[in-house]
């Protein structure tokens, strides 16, 4: 393995489910749903397959999902994007924001993080020869918020790009419009381009909404939006994403993805496009089956001792482990399948500076009930 790649050996995800799997025990680790999503959805990408859609689609994906894209963005947030030259197809919001990185990232240059981050974001920055630096999130309640101070610190001259996640895995934590306007304000200062990763943009619970940072003043023409089907529809296995942005960015992004992927999976792209255009109802009634799923773990989880932290959307909650004796994240969820047959993620693996971090680890509720029932019998087990 190359230097650059040695830290990120292999992601926690892989290591976590392989051991949940050895064990037999319920994952709350890796965040993927264990129901399908729209069956009408499922029915277009069978169809498709059974129409002979099985060679290379066009390289920036098929004109149906870009222009499915591109009016799901302008009937939600008003935002603009011309599906031809706008709009990119990916393998997975995975490859979008990697390809953001290796097209518009120059060796040498800064990449700033919010703390704690999703894995593949400090993995593709070192990629891209980028040098990261991270903004924390610090408690603030009983959930987390951007640390503003260090947020101004961290970017100045040298920075080239901002990595924003709202909502915000591992968290569950969603910006405020004033954080969102604090980073827009240091973005635009310096000059700095912004990849937003919107992935969980429908998953917002207790009746919050979802604003795109890339439509804040002075923000559409430096942004990347990167989304997915993969929370949205409940298909983490299409690996269909999309980046959205001003052609000179989206340009770069596709000059890179072109020599990673080439093109993104055929058959999918006219089910996500039939999803964008018809199963919001499905993806609301999803939205409130997650809330009260959210409610139903925190709740057990409380019950069995931990130290819930708010979620307001995700996939996950975060908890804190103290009153079992350890602050030891890592070791806790290293012991935890083989203990009591639960899987959790210890949340110190998504950041730099861990002692912050140690004592919460992030489970993830978007199961079947009577996977989670099970899970919270388990949970309650934990002396
Ligand atoms: N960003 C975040 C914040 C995620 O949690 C994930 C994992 N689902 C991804 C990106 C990757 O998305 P995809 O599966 O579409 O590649
Ligand atoms: N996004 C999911 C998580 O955070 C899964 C990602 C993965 O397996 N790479 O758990």
């Amino acid at each position: 393995t190359v230097t650059r790649l040695q830290p990120f050996a292999s992601t926690i995800f892989a290591e976590m489910t392989a051991l949940a799997v050895r064990t037999g025990a319920i994952n709350l680790g890796q965040g993927f749903p264990d129901t399908d999503g729209p069956a009408a959805m499922l029915e277009v990408a069978r169809t498709a397959i059974a129409d002979g859609l099985n060679q290379y689609p066009p390289g920036p994906g098929m004109p149906v999902l870009r222009e499915a894209i591109a009016a799901d963005r302008a009937a939600r947030y008003g935002q603009r994007f011309d599906p031809d030259t706008e709009v990119l197809v990916t393998v997975g919001a995975t490859e979008a924001i990697s390809a953001t990185l290796l097209g518009l990232v120059e060796p040498g240059q800064e990449v700033v993080l919010i703390e704690p981050y999703y894995d593949s974001y400090a993995a593709a920055v070192a990629l891209a020869g980028g040098v990261r630096r991270t903004v924390p999130l610090v408690a603030d309640g009983n959930g987390f918020a951007l640390d503003l101070d260090a947020l101004r610190a961290a970017v100045g001259p040298d920075t080239r790009m901002i990595v924003v996640n709202t909502p915000h895995n591992p968290t569950g934590t969603v910006l405020s419009d004033a954080e969102l306007a604090a980073i827009a304000d240091v973005a635009v200062r310096h000059d700095a381009l912004v990849l937003s990763d919107e992935v969980y943009e429908h998953l917002l619970f207790d009746g919050r909404t979802h604003t795109p940072i890339g439509m804040l003043p002075g923000m559409a023409e430096r942004t990347v939006t990167v989304s997915s089907a993969a929370k949205t529809f409940a298909v983490t296995g299409w690996k269909t994403g999309w980046a959205c942005g001003p052609a000179v960015l989206v340009d770069a992004v596709r000059a890179a993805k072109q020599f990673m992927s080439f093109v993104a999976g055929g058959p999918f792209q006219p089910a996500v496009a039939h999803a964008l255009r018809h199963e919001m109802p499905w993806v609301a009634a999803q939205r409130e089956s997650l809330q009260r799923k959210r409610d139903l773990l925190g709740a057990a989880l409380a019950e069995a001792g931990f130290g819930v932290r708010d979620s307001a959307g995700t996939y996950f909650v975060c908890a804190d482990i103290t009153a079992f004796g350890t602050t030891d994240g890592e070791a806790f969820c290293r012991a935890l399948p083989e203990r009591i047959g639960v899987a959790a993620v210890p949340v110190s693996v998504f950041a730099d500076h861990k002692t912050p971090w140690n004592h919460l680890v992030r489970f993830a509720f978007c199961k079947r009930d009577d996977v989670l029932a099970e899970g919270i019998r388990r949970l309650h087990t934990l002396a």
